[in-house]
C-alpha cells in the first residue's frame, strides 16, 4: 500500500508541476550521475504492443526456439503504471516514453494536467536530427501518434492527423490515410497539403513497399490506403521491409543522425482478441523486423536499438501442449495487464537499460544518450 502510495507521487509529471514533487530524475538516483560511457548517434526504439514475456516465449517457442531479441546483450525490467491506473493503455504508455511523463490513459502527448508536452521525437527535430514513425496500424493510432500529436484523446484521430503537418516527420509508414484525405471534420486534404511541403506519398494497394525506394532528397510520407492495416495472417507483409528501408533512409537525411520508432502494433490487437496463433504471427512479424533493425545497427556501429512495450496483453499464459512443442496459449482477461515489461538492448550506451525503472526511464535514458541539455521546464 505505501509504495502504491508514493507511486503516486512519483508519477506526476515534474515539468509541469515543479519541485513539489519527485521528478523521474530523482525517482532514479543512479539517473543524477552523469554518464561518461559511449553515446550513439542514432536511437531506434522498438514497441511491441501488448508485448509481454508470455508473448515473447510463445514466439519463441514457436519459432523453433530462437527469436533476434536473444542478440541483445542487455535486458532490464520497466514498471507500466500511468498517472491514475494501475494499467496503462497505449496512450498513456507511450507518452512515457516519448515526453518522460505519467500520464492520464488515453492522453496523447499531454501532461496528467493536459498540457502539451515536447516530444523527443519533436526535439530530436529541432536539433537537427532526422525521425521516423513506422507502424503495423495506422499512423493516427495511439503508439505513433503520443510522438507528434498533442491531445487528451486517443479517438480523435483526425485532430491527431494535423499534428503530422507541425511536425515535419522525414518517414511515415502506416495506415490510416483516411484521416488525412476523406475527413468529416473539416474539408482539409492533409495528403494534399503534404505534397505541396514536398512529401512524397505512396499508397500501399498500388504499389508494394519493397518497390520503393525513397529518394533522401525529400521528406517520404508513406500511408497504407485507408484505415486500418490487415493482420499478418491476412496478408500484411510489410513491417520487416519498412524496418530494412527506414533506418537506411534515416541515416542518409541528416548528417546529425536521427529518432526511429518503429511499433508491432498488433500483437495487441490478437491478445485483446484471445487468438494466440494470431498474437504468435504478429509477434514473429515484429522480431523479423527487430532482425532487420538489428542488421542495420551492426553494421552503422553508432545505433542504440531498445527493445520494450507499453504493457502486456491478456493476461497469457501457455498451459500444457499435447506435445512438447505445442502450444496452448491461454488467456485471463481481453484488456491489459500490470505486469512488469522486458526491456531489451544493443549498441551504444546499451549498458544504461539493465536493472528495474520506470516507464518514464527510457525517456530519460534516450535523451541522456542523445546529450541534449535538461529537460525543458515549461512543456512544449
Ligand atoms: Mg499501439
Ligand atoms: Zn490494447
Amino acid at each position: 500500500m505505501r509504495s502504491l502510495f508514493l507511486s503516486a507521487f512519483a508519477i506526476i509529471c515534474p515539468v509541469v508541476l515543479g519541485t513539489a514533487y519527485l521528478s523521474v530524475h530523482e525517482v532514479n538516483s543512479h539517473e543524477q550521475a552523469q554518464y561518461a560511457g559511449p553515446k550513439p548517434k542514432n536511437i531506434i526504439l522498438l514497441i511491441g504492443d501488448g508485448m509481454g514475456l508470455t508473448q515473447i516465449t510463445a514466439g519463441l517457442l514457436a519459432n523453433g526456439k530462437t527469436l533476434h531479441l536473444e542478440q541483445f546483450p542487455m535486458t532490464g525490467l520497466m514498471r507500466t503504471h500511468s498517472a491514475r491506473e494501475l494499467i496503462t493503455d497505449s496512450a498513456a504508455g507511450a507518452t512515457a516514453f516519448s515526453c518522460g511523463c505519467k500520464t492520464n490513459n488515453a492522453y496523447i502527448g499531454v501532461t496528467a494536467q493536459k498540457k502539451p508536452c515536447l516530444t523527443i521525437l519533436e526535439e530530436a527535430k529541432k536539433n537537427g536530427l532526422a525521425a521516423g514513425l513506422v507502424a503495423a496500424c495506422s499512423i493516427t493510432h495511439a503508439t505513433p501518434a503520443s510522438f507528434v500529436a498533442h491531445v487528451a484523446d486517443r479517438a480523435e484521430t483526425e485532430n491527431i492527423a494535423t499534428f503530422f503537418m507541425e511536425t515535419e516527420v522525414d518517414l511515415l509508414i502506416g495506415g490510416g490515410m483516411k484521416y488525412f484525405n476523406q475527413r468529416k471534420s473539416d474539408q482539409r486534404d492533409l495528403c494534399k497539403e503534404l505534397l505541396q511541403k514536398g512529401v512524397v506519398q505512396s499508397d500501399f494497394s498500388k504499389q508494394q513497399l519493397a518497390d520503393i525506394q525513397p529518394d533522401p532528397q525529400h521528406p517520404f510520407a508513406w500511408f497504407s490506403a485507408e484505415g486500418e492495416p490487415v493482420s499478418v495472417q491476412k496478408g500484411r507483409d510489410y513491417l520487416p521491409v519498412a524496418a530494412r528501408i527506414a533506418p537506411a533512409f534515416l541515416k542518409k537525411r541528416s548528417e546529425k543522425g536521427f529518432f526511429l520508432m518503429l511499433e508491432g502494433s498488433q500483437i495487441d490487437w490478437a491478445c485483446h482478441d484471445k487468438d494466440g496463433p494470431r498474437a504468435v504471427s504478429e509477434m514473429l512479424d515484429f522480431d523479423e523486423a527487430i532482425g532487420a533493425i538489428l542488421r542495420f545497427a551492426q553494421k552503422d556501429g553508432e545505433t542504440l536499438v531498445i527493445v520494450t512495450a507499453d504493457h502486456e496483453t491478456g493476461g497469457m499464459s501457455l498451459e500444457q501442449g499435447n506435445a512438447p512443442d505445442s502450444l496452448d496459449i491461454d488467456f485471463n482477461t481481453g484488456y491489459h495487464t500490470a505486469s512488469m515489461i522486458p526491456v531489451f538492448a544493443y549498441g551504444p550506451g546499451a549498458e544504461l537499460f539493465g536493472g528495474i525503472y520506470e516507464n518514464t526511464d527510457i525517456y530519460v535514458k534516450m535523451r541522456k544518450l542523445f546529450g541534449w541539455a535538461p529537460v525543458p521546464q515549461d512543456g512544449k
